[in-house]
């Protein structure tokens, strides 16, 4: 199996994994860039994977089901195109082949979906789609969920294998290394890190995707129970003493840095 960022708007990714014939895409904002890429690789659509019903998640669904016919699966929510397949926490899904586990992971949204590939028969690692759950350094904003479903949303992200990929649905690592650069200055698998994606950037390349055990490590919002991330949210918030009150003032502070 193959993954392939495709670039849609200004900085999302609408991901498709594809087995060379047949293909899934995941939150397809826009259908053309999808199109684009099957024509040019000969694929088939097979299935299109919802995470969240914001509209650059969802754009271009009815214009690819037209085109493909690919089935729609995602979360229950009054702004899905229909018709579509709903899925709930724990439910699983079989396609080209491979196994896919539904998580819900409230805190972006309510009804915000992820899905984790396991691959255990083919020896390669578990791939995570995590739409606006998770980004690379960062977290999404808690536009409809609280801080506490977004801490446990995460917290089922953390005991997935350090190996898994994680396919975030923006390109926003560099903003969100500054941030966590002012969290932890001291950081240094997050120094690198951050050198690594200014040059990847300069390419013109994805930072994605990452990984659940390098995210681990330098992604703040997955370290609010240590020391010293917690230390420095009391700047912000001095009563983010433990984990879930330094998680919050973190994505709080987050949100004017
Ligand atoms: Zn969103
Ligand atoms: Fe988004």
């Amino acid at each position: 199996m193959k993954l392939v960022a495709i670039p849609a708007f200004n900085d999302n990714y609408l991901w498709l994994w594809h087995d060379e014939h047949q293909a899934i895409v995941v939150d397809p904002g826009q259908a053309q860039p999808v199109l684009d890429v099957l024509g040019s690789l000969n694929l088939k659509l097979n299935a299109i994977l919802v995470t969240h019903h914001h509209k650059d998640h969802i754009g271009g669904i009815e214009e690819l089901h037209q085109a493909t016919q690919a089935l729609v699966f995602g979360p229950e929510h009054p702004q899905m195109p229909l018709p579509f397949k709903v899925l709930k926490d724990m439910d699983t899904l079989e396609l080209l082949g491979q196994t896919l586990k539904v998580l819900a992971v409230p805190g972006h949204t309510l009804s915000h979906l992820a899905y984790v590939a396991e691959q255990s028969s083919t020896q390669q690692a578990p791939i995570l789609f995590c739409g606006d759950t998770l980004f690379s350094g960062g977290c999404g904003r808690l536009f409809e969920g609280s801080p506490l479903q977004m801490l446990n949303s995460l917290g089922k992200f953390k005991s997935l294998p350090d190996e898994t990929l994680v396919c975030c649905a923006h390109e926003y690592t560099l903003s969100n290394l500054k941030f966590a650069l002012h969290i932890e200055p001291n950081n240094q698998a997050l120094l690198d890190y951050n050198k690594h994606c200014l040059m990847l950037r300069e390419h013109n390349r994805p930072t994605l995707p990452s990984s659940m055990g390098l995210e681990k490590q330098i992604n703040p919002f997955l370290r609010a129970h240590l020391p010293q991330v917690q230390l420095s949210a009391k700047s912000f918030d001095d009563q983010a003493n433990e984990e879930l009150s330094c998680f919050a003032a973190l994505r709080e502070w987050k949100n004017t840095f």
